[in-house]
């Protein structure tokens, strides 16, 4: 469904600057918003002080209903709705446009390489442990080790992912699937399909499975015990494998 939307905008302000967003969406199933664009932008292009800009409030002229609260919870502080006069009264002299290109995400070159959940989960339990056994970082500085799948119905793969969360605090590894492949697919997930996770999606990760596609489900081998562990109330349906 391609809505003709409007262009949205999102902002924050940190020590007299004002680091701003831009975007339009285009379909309902759309995991990518101004205020998407903002957070991951920040902490992409700031990742030491990402955290201290964040705290600020963001400012935003649309909200995008569980998608950017989500967000806001795991990767940011707090939001404002403001109307379109007041967010033209809020640009400062000192101001950068944040923009977020997501991480290009692994997929098979073989369109056709399909997998059972089984499979999809030995596959990414040994991506982890190769990972692992191939980094010389310290472990406090390493990726948290989580990997996630898109199956299509009929078990084709649709994309996989790693954490790459050292850096960039939002990219989970179920966050880049669905944005990576909202990104070069420009459509909805197809119905029906599954997200396979080593541990249960945190809150902002069950946020893009809903607005990502209709009726997907997620299939996770350990729950995340976490403080955003629990994806309880979203319109998804979980079962550990
Ligand atoms: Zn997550």
């Amino acid at each position: 469904m391609v809505l003709g939307g409007i262009l949205a905008h999102a902002g924050i302000m940190f020590e007299e600057r004002w680091y701003w967003s831009q975007y339009q969406r285009s379909s309902r199933f759309e995991p990518v918003s101004a205020v998407t664009q903002l957070v991951q932008g920040i902490w992409e292009k700031y990742p030491s002080r990402a955290r201290e800009i964040l705290r600020e409030r963001i400012y935003t002229t649309e909200i995008v209903p569980v998608l950017d609260p989500e967000m806001v919870k795991v990767s940011a502080k707090r939001m404002s709705l403001v109307t379109m006069a007041e967010w033209k009264k809020l640009k400062l002299l000192q101001n950068e446009e944040i923009v977020f290109d997501p991480q290009s995400s692994a997929s098979f070159d073989d369109q056709n390489v399909s997998f059972t959940e089984t499979q999809a989960m030995n596959f990414l339990l040994r991506e982890l442990k190769d990972r692992s056994e191939q980094s010389s970082l310290p472990l406090y500085s390493r990726d948290r080790a989580v990997g996630a799948m898109l199956l299509s119905v009929d078990g084709q793969v649709l994309n996989y992912a790693l954490n790459q969360n050292a850096l960039n605090r939002t990219l989970h590894a179920e966050t880049i699937c669905f944005q990576g492949y909202w990104f070069q697919h420009r459509e909805a997930v197809p119905a029906g399909s599954t997200l396979i996770t080593t541990l249960s999606p945190c809150r902002q990760c069950a946020a893009m499975i809903e607005t990502s596609g209709e009726s997907i489900k997620a299939v996770y081998l350990e729950k995340d015990l976490g403080r955003f562990g629990s994806c309880a109330g979203r319109n998804v349906v979980f079962r550990d494998l």
